[in-house]
């Protein structure tokens, strides 16, 4: 089964084709980063960058699919495409163009959730069977476990995503966006500072990290070691809610996902979490953790062979989209 992933919630315009059938199990990806001249992400500007880039990523992905196959013509089971959360104007030019591709090959169509594949691209790789999943991305935070035929939001950011709130305290500082990979190269030179750590039950928040955080910037504090103190207070607190929600779920595999995940410290916090408590923890490479194609085409092979398709009718995008809202048709397995 071959299925041809869109991916475009917010600034990555990505394309891709799983084969169920390749013998290396290769998933090919076709990106092109949407890079704002100042500031943060502007939706309009983001969505135009979609219009230009998702038809010339899904061309080449097309012309991969007619490359390997011996048909001569794309041979695609399904399309899929993220239906959400993420950015309206950009999710409505890919829900357009995976429309447009479904009706023209005459194929099914799958929608799906952004934050879910974000998951399943972890069980998939690591064949973990019911982990605990910390998405770290740039608009989300939260941990997801399986219970009852939903992925449940076991506790989540109460204001903004963890990445938005790092790439705010950037911008603040002059920094080009994104400030992630940024804040990660400064703080290998800074020293701690003390920033407020805020774990409410299941739940974090970073807002008054971020108004501490600028404010010690503005009152001439070394900007490494502010961003040092960022790093351990916010990933100190992701890892302390990891850790309570493979407590409370019993499970003993932990799954990372999202952007932010490529964080190598973050990384180092998570693995060091799990080892102390007899855990497996696995996170995907870093182009599976940040927006990508992949993840959606291989959700999407899931959800078609499980016969969850959408008519087009119905197949409106929604940009917060949760993924508790999504009822878990491809697991086949509701007792957990
Ligand atoms: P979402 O999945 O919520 O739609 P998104 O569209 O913003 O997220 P992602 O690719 O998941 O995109 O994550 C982008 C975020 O990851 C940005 O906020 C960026 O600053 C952050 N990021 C990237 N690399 C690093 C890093 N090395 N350390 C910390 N943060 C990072």
């Amino acid at each position: 089964m071959r299925v041809l992933g869109i991916e475009g919630t917010a600034w990555a315009a990505s394309a891709a084709l799983f084969d169920t059938e390749a013998e290396d199990d290769s998933i090919f990806i076709d990106s092109d980063p949407y890079q704002p001249e100042s500031g943060g992400i502007h939706p309009r500007e983001a969505a135009e960058h979609m219009a230009d880039a998702v038809p010339a990523v899904v061309d080449s992905v097309l012309s991969h699919a007619v490359e390997t196959s011996d048909a001569g013509s794309p041979e695609i089971d399904a399309v899929a495409f993220s239906r959400g959360p993420g950015l309206g104007p950009c999710l409505r030019i890919v829900g357009t163009a995976a429309r447009s591709l479904a009706q023209t090959l005459d194929v099914p169509l799958v929608g799906v959730n952004h934050m879910v594949a974000h998951l399943e691209i972890g069980r998939y790789q690591s064949g973990f069977d019911s982990p605990v999943c910390l998405n770290a991305s740039g608009a989300n935070a939260h941990l997801l476990g399986y219970h009852n035929g939903r992925y449940r939001v076991l506790g989540e950011t109460m204001d903004t995503g963890v990445g938005n709130s790092i790439d705010k305290f950037t911008r603040h500082v002059g920094w080009s966006h994104p400030g992630g990979p940024k804040v990660e190269q400064a703080a290998k030179d800074g020293e701690y500072v003390d920033l407020p750590y805020v774990v409410k039950g299941m739940d974090f928040s970073f807002s008054g990290i971020m108004s501490a955080a600028k404010q010690a910037y503005d009152d001439g504090e070394d900007v490494a070691d502010i961003c040092c103190g960022l790093q351990e207070t916010i990933f100190g607190m992701l890892t302390e809610v990891a850790e309570r929600a493979l407590s409370l779920t019993g499970t003993d595999e932990l799954v990372l996902g999202g952007g932010v995940g490529q964080n190598e410290r973050l990384r180092e916090m998570l693995a060091a979490m799990c080892e102390e408590r007899g855990a497996e923890f696995y996170a995907p490479d870093p182009r599976f953790l940040r927006d990508n194609a992949g993840m959606i085409a291989v959700l999407g092979a899931k959800m078609y062979e499980a016969g969850d398709t959408l008519p087009i009718s119905e197949s409106s995008i929604d940009p917060n989209y949760r993924p508790d809202q999504v009822p878990v048709t491809w697991r086949g397995d509701d007792e957990s």
